[in-house]
């Protein structure tokens, strides 16, 4: 016999994917100023940023940077499938992803927030950009939209993961359960982070150890306290890093490895690594 026991709802929680039609825009500094001594926040804008869609908080952008010795700005030629190749004779060496930190349609500007480090052409380039500076803007090609159903969110990452954890924060409901870790060089690196979701920050730091090269995050996270409940958890950080935490998040604590989204921001050595760690 059947009682009458209401039946439980399992909420659905499977993230949306998002095609946009790739479009390749040439934008120009509007503004240079530091978030940090170690971030520097750039301000792009051109009417050509009109329609610019970016619906997942870790959507990204392919920056494209102008020849350093002649300054010519060379475009990628999209295929039939919409690839962007490197423009004939350039270099694919001069392409970096970055996180659409804002998009602001009524100014039509973009805001893109730059980790400072030693060396490479996008951190050389924004340490150099001034008003009036042109640089190449393509995509988002797809975003991942993850659910905001969650019993409670983890963020973890480094420098580099910090513009995509603003927007989140910014973006979760009000009295969400969020939990950040957070690992920069020193406190001077700490950003004001606005929310209205029940957000508690842990910061890390690597007091002079290079980036890439601390166990500090994970040190941190083998001690911390995890939102109880159905959790979903974000990770982005230098390639190694971003490796032993998921694994520590999975097999350690056993969250659910289908809520645990990892991705390779950099890897420690290499230019311009993007790896998803998810399987
Ligand atoms: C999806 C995605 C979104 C990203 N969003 C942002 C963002 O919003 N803001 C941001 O600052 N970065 C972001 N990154 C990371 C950024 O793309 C890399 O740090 C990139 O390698 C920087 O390019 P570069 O030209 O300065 O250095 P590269 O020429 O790529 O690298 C030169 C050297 O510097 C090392 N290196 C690269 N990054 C760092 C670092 N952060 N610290 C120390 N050493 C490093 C490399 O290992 C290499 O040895 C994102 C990456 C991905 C994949």
């Amino acid at each position: 016999m059947q009682g009458n026991a209401t039946p439980t709802v399992v909420p659905d929680r499977t993230p949306q994917r998002v095609r946009h039609a790739l479009r390749l825009r040439v934008l120009e500094v509007r503004n240079v100023e530091p978030l940090t001594p170690h971030m520097l926040r750039v301000t792009l804008g051109d009417d050509d940023l009109e329609g610019f869609t970016s619906p997942g908080f870790d959507d990204h952008v392919k920056l494209f940077f102008p020849n350093p010795e002649t300054g010519e700005l060379a475009l990628p030629q999209l295929d039939a499938q919409g690839v962007a190749n490197p423009a004939p004779g350039d270099s694919p060496r001069r392409m970096r992803d970055y996180t659409p930190r804002r998009y602001d349609e009524a100014s039509n500007t973009l805001v893109i927030d730059f980790a400072m480090h030693d060396a490479g052409p996008a951190t050389q380039w924004a340490r150099e950009a001034k008003p009036g500076d042109r640089i190449g803007v393509g995509g988002p090609r797809g975003s991942f939209v993850i659910p905001m159903n969650f019993d409670g969110y983890v963020l973890i990452g480094d420098d580099t993961a910090l513009p995509a954890i603003s927007r989140r924060l910014a973006e979760l409901p009000a009295g969400a359960p969020a939990f950040v870790f957070a690992e920069i060089d020193s406190p001077a690196g700490r950003l004001r982070f606005a929310s209205d979701a029940d957000v508690v920050v842990e910061w890390i730091f690597r007091e002079g150890t290079p980036a890439g090269e601390s166990t500090a995050l994970l040190d941190a996270l083998q001690v911390a306290t995890l939102p109880a409940g159905d959790v979903h958890a974000w990770i982005a950080a230098e390639a190694g890093v971003a490796k032993a935490v998921r694994r520590h998040l999975v097999e350690t604590r056993g969250l659910n490895p289908k809520w645990v989204k990892a991705a390779a921001y950099w890897r420690r050595g290499d230019p311009a690594v993007h790896e998803n760690l998810d399987d």
